[in-house]
């Protein structure tokens, strides 16, 4: 299973594809991509079955957009079907998210969310992640997308990593993780966020290990802000320098 991001100058869904066939070793059952278009519209394909198969329906889709994030999943929670396949989207479907890990505590959230009003699309434990993320985005942390995941993540029990990508934010990518792998790399073309190293192969020789709780803000410029999870500015995070050969 592997999580996936871009945000930059190029065209995201083509490292989106690229990125999950390097990690298709990791075993999954379903795939999945979300790419924000040039009209602030967020475009999700995703399937039951192989990356090849996501590969046809993107190409029939024609997904334009330079900032996006993708999924290979292992189902632990909810059959592997095409609804239950990552992005998964708050009500709105302004906000997505993927989601490598477990939620433990998710049925007490999704009783609490759909108290609420929330609808629920899919059997995942996942989906409550995008619902949590947009009441913080609609209450304290409106127009902080990194806020609103911080307090998303709070509410957390388990293990994840985490892309997620709002309509309302172009050019921006928050990622995050705890007790699951993630590595974020900036680069002249865009930054870029991967479950380890092997989709980065082709684009750097320097990543960014994200730490448990890190949050990290990348820019479509390349550039990659790490904050802690009290919303403190990590100067120097942990990088890892790959000798490809
Ligand atoms: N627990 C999530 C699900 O079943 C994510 C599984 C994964 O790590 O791929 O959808």
């Amino acid at each position: 299973c592997g999580v996936v991001g871009y945000t930059g100058k190029k065209q995201a869904v083509d490292f989106l594809l690229y990125g999950l066939q390097t990690l298709e070793y990791r075993g999954y059952d379903s795939a999945g991509v979300a790419v924000l278009s040039p009209d602030n519209n967020l475009h999700l394909v995703k399937v039951a079955g192989r990356v090849a198969a996501l590969r046809e329906r993107c190409e029939a889709a024609n997904l334009v957009g330079t900032t996006g994030i993708g999924h290979t999943r292992w189902a632990t929670h909810g059959a592997p079907t095409d609804k239950n396949a990552h992005p998964h989207t708050s009500c709105d479907g302004r906000i997505a998210v993927v989601h490598n890990g477990i939620i433990e505590n998710y049925e007490q959230l999704k009783r609490q969310l759909m108290a609420e009003g929330h609808g629920f699309k899919s059997d995942t434990d996942t989906e409550v992640v995008a619902h949590l993320v947009e009441d913080a985005w609609n209450g304290p942390a409106k127009g902080d997308l990194a806020a609103a995941v911080r307090n998303a993540c709070d509410r957390l029990e388990g293990s994840w990593a985490l892309a997620v990508t709002c309509a309302d934010c172009p050019g921006e990518l928050v990622v995050t993780r705890n007790a699951s792998p993630l590595v974020v790399a900036s680069t002249e073309d865009g930054a870029y966020a991967a479950s380890d190293v092997m989709p980065l192969a082709r684009v750097t020789s320097h990543c960014i290990q994200l730490d448990d709780h890190d949050i990290a803000v990348l820019h479509e410029d390349g550039s990659i802000v790490v904050e802690d999870r009290d919303g403190n500015r990590v100067d120097h995070p942990k990088t890892l320098d790959i000798d490809w050969d």
